[in-house]
């Protein structure tokens, strides 16, 4: 009797009590959201609609995915119609057209070589695939000590294990026990001395030779991957001195060792082209991406690598499965179908080429709000933008403070990641909505503080 008792209390003591109790939310301070909700009920464009019945200008593309705008009537009709054509089939030893034409017409604004595509449901399982794949290819080559797998510090690639072990957050890590074996992490590539820089640091390229320092204590033999942001978002969004990504892809490749790098948010226009391993010249061997892939309306997430790593697997009996790997979803029929939709806006609208129309003009108003004393850096690159602010004692709070104000007071959407404001805005933005924005910031630099 008294285990039943327990069991009520227990039941009374979990039961909900709000209509906003039993959603535990990600990544927020549920018991500091739930006392005073940001609800957004609609969106076009732009802009969110509030619960409150507020128009809210979107400087964040939602989560860096909304890169198409919002309310795109041409995605949500394909998925409409997808759903009710076929709304799932299996791609484990069954297939349909959609992930097989989506991925032809991808790999079509991926840099060179980057034609094979793995179909994941995130940004996260992007993050795993490519280190099981990674891992796997060395296998597959006979080189089974290629296993260690380097990522960097501040760096995140999701919330998976594999993720959160290459991944540099230590929040993100470190309540989740020992995680993967046979990870090192590089140093963060950012270099005092760089603040309020315009674009790239024109400092810091030398900093990736500590892979070299790696490899002399490990032995490149036991190396299987190195994998990087190529600029580095919710770590604090820190754009790679010139010359970095091209060095570290100098490195690996005289090493075999496969450079991964994670797009999930530089991806589908963010820096001004469709990736950007394609401004920044470099290519790696395995490429993550999800988010802007389906303009955020419907998860998906894809994995693009190089033919020699595809080959590589494809050498055995034709009959026997070449990767034990995959997802349900991999490449739903609704997801590609959202995904196929967005490549046509995408591409018909010259969204990439617009975010770089927009980047000098995008760069002077952000750098306008250095006046505020309390800003620290401002740093830039494509449409995306960050601005770092002297912390107070308490870590975090006064960027938590701007973005609370900017959304109930100034009506603008931007995120805080620490003290670190940052902003990555839809790629169909005007000048005057970038005025709209800077003004919100500004206002809230002034009176949030
Ligand atoms: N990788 C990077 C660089 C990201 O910024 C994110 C998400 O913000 C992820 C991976 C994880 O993506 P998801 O949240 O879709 O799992």
């Amino acid at each position: 009797a008294k285990h039943v008792q327990n069991n009520i209390q227990m039941t009374e003591v979990t039961m909900s009590t709000s209509k906003h109790d039993a959603f535990w939310m990600p990544f927020t301070a549920n018991r500091q959201f739930k006392a005073e909700p940001r609800l957004m009920v609609s969106a076009e464009g732009m802009y969110y609609q509030t619960e409150d019945g507020r128009n809210v200008l979107d400087g964040t593309a939602g989560l860096w995915c909304v890169n198409a705008g919002h309310g795109r009537k041409r995605i949500s009709e394909a998925v409409a119609k997808q759903i009710q054509q076929l709304d799932f089939a299996p791609t484990f030893q069954m297939g349909h057209p959609l992930p097989f034409e989506l991925a032809e017409r991808l790999v079509k604004h991926t840099p060179d070589g980057l034609n094979r595509v793995f179909f994941t449901n995130s940004g996260s399982e992007s993050a795993d695939t490519s280190l099981k794949i990674a891992i796997a290819y060395h296998k597959a080559k006979g080189n089974h000590g290629k296993t260690r797998l380097i990522g960097r510090e501040k760096g995140y690639h999701g919330t998976n294990f594999g993720g959160i072990s290459v991944g540099g957050l230590g929040n993100n890590r470190k309540s989740f026990g020992s995680l993967l074996t046979g990870v090192d992490h590089l140093k963060h590539a950012w270099k005092p001395g760089s603040e309020f820089t315009k674009g790239l640091p024109e400092d810091g390229a030398e900093m990736a030779d500590e892979l070299l320092d790696m490899i002399a204590l490990h032995g490149a033999e036991t190396i299987a991957a190195v994998i990087v942001e190529p600029i580095v978002g919710s770590g604090g969004v820190f754009m790679p001195p010139q010359g970095y990504l091209k060095r570290l892809r100098q490195i690996t490749e005289q090493h075999d060792i496969l450079l991964i790098f994670d797009e999930v948010i530089t991806g589908f226009g963010r820096v001004g082209e469709a990736f950007a391993s394609n401004r920044m010249g470099v290519t790696p061997d395995i490429m993550n991406t999800a988010k802007g892939l389906t303009n955020g309306a419907i998860p998906m997430g894809a994995v693009f690598l190089q033919d020699f790593i595809y080959d590589a697997f494809m050498q055995g009996p034709e009959e026997i499965i070449e990767l034990f790997h995959g997802y349900t979803y991999s490449g739903h029929p609704v997801a590609a179908a959202a995904g196929l939709a967005t490549l046509d806006i995408y591409e018909e609208e010259n969204l990439f080429q617009k975010a770089l129309q927009l980047e000098s003009y995008w760069q002077e108003s952000l750098h306008k709000l250095r006046e505020h004393g309390v800003v620290k850096d401002i740093r830039n690159y494509g449409l995306v933008g960050a601005i770092e602010l002297h912390s107070s004692e308490k870590f975090g709070e006064r960027g938590y403070k701007i973005f609370n104000h900017c959304y109930w007071k100034q009506n603008a959407l931007v995120r805080c990641t620490g003290d670190t404001i940052a902003m990555s805005p839809p790629l169909i933005l005007e000048e005057s909505h970038i005025d709209e924005l800077m003004n919100a910031l500004s206002k809230s630099l002034s009176n949030a503080l």
